[in-house]
């Protein structure tokens, strides 16, 4: 399963459905195969499968294998299609689907390919095709395997809990993760198809073909199809820049893993709760990360090489989390078992400490990082990491630090940086004039990925106390003008946290306003007006400061022209280029009236596309006008909203700063009706949100009523909840009074 969808817990066969007509169709992972055929229901017992399947005349089936007979009865009414044999495969694999399913197919490398979906759909598979081909191609190449089946089906499913689910060769997607118009869609939309589709192949070989011994080594699957994802879009799009979006996604799991409720990737997983809430951040991104780290490392073609050596040796089996690490340092030579286990079996974030370099080498000190400040590490934990610093050159030179370690060697160069490409798995701190130099040379010497990086471990330093918010703003404005829209993203993520949970009042954030229209707005008018010629990043940059400018500054003309673009887009979404269109969509709907409302409560209504009917369902949770709030919750309750995005529909309502109170309130009121649409793993989505909040009284009353009101699967993300809000009080007490201060030095 992809990243951010985690395990659905379905009954055996699901009931999908358009207005037409109903599919039936299975989802396995983790533990629900046996209620589908008596079995050995674990994936250490791994099976051959004959599927014969009887169904309706006039509809079709897949399921993993390829079509051995189709014969007709019994009875006038239904024929009988019988598969090929099955390689031996563990049980949450197998994969059937009934329905009227239409495809579009092609070959690559031997291999038939085809893209599915309901009937109205099938214009928008051909992008899909398109990816799979050039990722099995990829993938034939870099795992030095071919790919185990004769065919590979990526199926479009209009109801589905979870983004998507890796069967041996019969792929289940949500639409949105599958189905995408390329000549229309946004930047962001055509990489997120590009990226679920290469984690869900990249499972055929790493959890098919090898699969992990039992759940608790769950993150081998999980964090490999993570990381490898990146590398055949990356190949593919270049210009995408995805090696950016990596480290900033990593910088999001950092955080996650600097609170005291985390876990660490390898756990205990024997009941069926414990095993659903293994699909996590940790087992999809912390474990991608130690394997982006380690990659790095050892350079690419020796980790490869360890890849094949681990997949060849397990072909058709299983394997652990030792195999795995066992494989990597017997053809590289390098400790990785151990740098691996101290990262799989410790909980947390380590930070590490330098002084001032001396004589070519640097000290260092290392322990783990927390957000919270009032927290005292209760044990002290030490790990085995490569650490890399940056060569005058530009490159990467790495040592690597292990327990007993308090100095590292260092390159010869004017300026200190200790995580080159921004892959390490760790935050830095510095004395204060290695610092500041690095600042001053942030816009000539770092690579973006490193600019990424310093602005992740600058604002935990905010978050932790050591440094001002206001340290953190002369960070921002020193990147401000920045080329890359991921650089100008991550910086703009924590202004969003300046704004929304560090100012105290309406006068700060009007401040932050102003200064964000005086430092946004002439970059943003040098860009110049959108272009055929533009690049994705182009693309990006420009609507990421579109953003800030419409919803921190709103700046009435970017206000009235972000109404005028997204109306024309809502119309016609060939008249406007789609990254800029979906922008000044939101940018519309937080400011919108009625009319834009009704508008899009009738494209999701009529739409035929995912992208731009469920982007118009989306955008109705977000209008500021307590009236259409209202109304988009309501709509969110109605047989017209599937379960699937009910819950999604509420916890959007509540992230919005506008309404939080009277989303609260209405959650309260209604909850006997929000609980009856909640499935398992948007349950706890909307638990998570209501971390939103920023006071003591919500916090007391979310844990209250979350005790009385028990959500399947959630008590993590209660939890989670709970700290995020006491976080952002303990940000606001310390942080507040030098957002104040910094205000007034920079005039506003
Ligand atoms: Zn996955």
């Amino acid at each position: 399963m992809p990243h951010g969808t985690a395990y659905t817990r379905s009954p055996r066969c699901r009931n999908s459905k358009t207005a037409k007509r109903n599919y039936a169709v299975t989802q396995f992972e983790s533990t629900d195969a046996r209620r589908a055929f008596p079995s050995f229901d674990e994936p250490a017992f791994k099976a051959t499968y004959d599927v014969t399947l009887t169904v309706d005349k006039g509809d079709t089936v897949i399921s993993n294998s390829l079509i051995k007979s189709d014969t007709p009865g019994p009875g006038d009414h239904k024929h009988t299609i019988a598969f090929d044999t099955t390689p031996k495969m563990s049980t949450y694999l197998v994969a059937f689907l009934v329905g009227d399913f239409q495809c579009t197919g092609d070959e690559q490398d031997g291999v038939k390919i085809r893209v599915c979906s309901t009937p109205d759909k099938v214009e928008l598979t051909h992008y899909g095709v398109e990816v799979a081909k050039y990722v099995l191609h990829y993938y034939n190449q870099y795992f030095g395997i071919p790919y185990p089946l004769k065919k590979l089906d990526l199926i479009g499913l209009p109801d589905f809990e979870a983004g998507a689910m890796e069967n041996f060769g019969a792929i289940t997607y949500r639409e949105t993760a599958l189905l995408i118009d390329p000549k229309t869609a946004s930047v962001d939309s055509k990489k997120q198809v590009g990226n679920v589709i290469a984690h869900e192949m990249a499972h055929q070989w790493f959890g098919d073909l090898v699969t992990m011994e039992w759940w608790n080594n769950v993150w081998l699957n999980e964090g490999f199809a993570t990381w490898m994802a990146n590398k055949p879009i990356a190949a593919m799009h270049p210009e995408w820049n995805i090696e950016q979006d990596v480290v900033e996604d990593e910088d999001g799991t950092m955080n996650l893993d600097a609170q005291p409720t985390t876990r660490t990737i390898k756990a205990r997983a024997d009941t069926r709760e414990e095993i659903e809430q293994m699909f996590d951040g940790i087992s999809y991104g912390k474990a991608g990360d130690v394997l982006l780290m380690v990659e790095n490392y050892l350079g690419e073609e020796t980790f490869r090489k360890g890849v094949h050596a681990y997949l060849s040796a397990h072909l058709y089996g299983n394997a652990t989390a030792e195999d795995f690490w066992g494989a990597q340092t017997a053809t590289s030579h390098k400790p990785v078992d151990k740098i691996m286990s101290s990262l799989v079996e410790q909980p947390g974030v380590p930070i590490l400490t330098f002084g001032k370099p001396e004589g070519g080498r640097v000290s260092v000190s290392q322990r783990r990082f927390y957000l919270s400040p009032s927290i005292e590490p209760k044990t002290e934990q030490k790990w085995t990491l490569p650490v890399c610093f940056r060569t005058a050159a530009g490159g990467q030179s790495c040592e690597l630090l292990t327990p007993g370690e308090t100095s590292v060697r260092i390159p010869a160069s004017d300026l200190l940086y200790a995580n080159a490409t921004g892959k390490g798995y760790y935050r830095t701190a510095y004395p204060a004039e290695v610092y500041d130099n690095i600042v001053a040379h942030v816009e000539t010497d770092l690579k973006p990925t490193e600019r990424i990086n310093l602005l992740g471990d600058e604002w935990v330093q905010v978050r932790a106390n050591k440094a001002t918010v206001g340290d953190f703003m002369n960070l921002v404005k020193a990147v401000v003008r920045d080329k890359n829209a991921a650089v100008v993203e991550a910086s703009m993520g924590d202004i969003g946290s300046v704004y929304g949970r560090i100012a105290a009042t309406q006068q700060e954030r009007s401040g932050i306003a102003e200064w964000l229209r005086k430092t946004v707005s002439p970059v943003y008018e040098k860009l110049g007006p959108p272009s055929d010629t533009d690049t994705p990043n182009t693309r990006l940059l420009r609507s990421r400061l579109f953003a800030i400018l419409g919803f921190y500054a709103k700046d009435p003309a970017v206000l009235a022209q972000a109404k005028e673009i997204a109306n024309k887009y809502i119309d016609d979404q060939a008249s406007v280029e789609g990254t800029m269109g979906q922008t000044a969509a939101v940018i519309a709907a937080r400011n919108g009236d009625a009319e834009l409302f009704d508008k899009l409560q009738k494209v999701y209504e009529t739409s035929s596309n995912p992208e731009i009917q469920i982007g118009a369902l989306r955008l109705m949770a977000q209008f500021e006008d307590p009236e259409l709030d209202k109304r988009a919750l309501d709509y969110a309750l109605t047989d017209k909203v599937r379960n699937q995005d009910a819950a999604i529909q509420i916890a959007i309502a509540l992230q919005m700063d506008a309404n939080r109170e009277q989303v609260w309130q209405y959650i309260q009121q209604h909850w006997d009706a929000i609980h009856a649409v909640l499935t398992p793993e948007m349950g706890g989505a909307l638990v998570g949100s209501t971390g939103a909040f920023c006071s003591e009284a919500s916090r007391d009353e979310v844990q209250q009523f979350f005790s009385a009101h028990k959500v399947a699967s959630a008590d993590q993300e209660v939890r989670h909840a709970v700290e995020r809000i006491n976080g952002c009080i303990e940000l606001r007490k310390l942080q507040d009074p030098n957002l104040k201060k910094w205000l007034e030095a920079n005039g506003e």
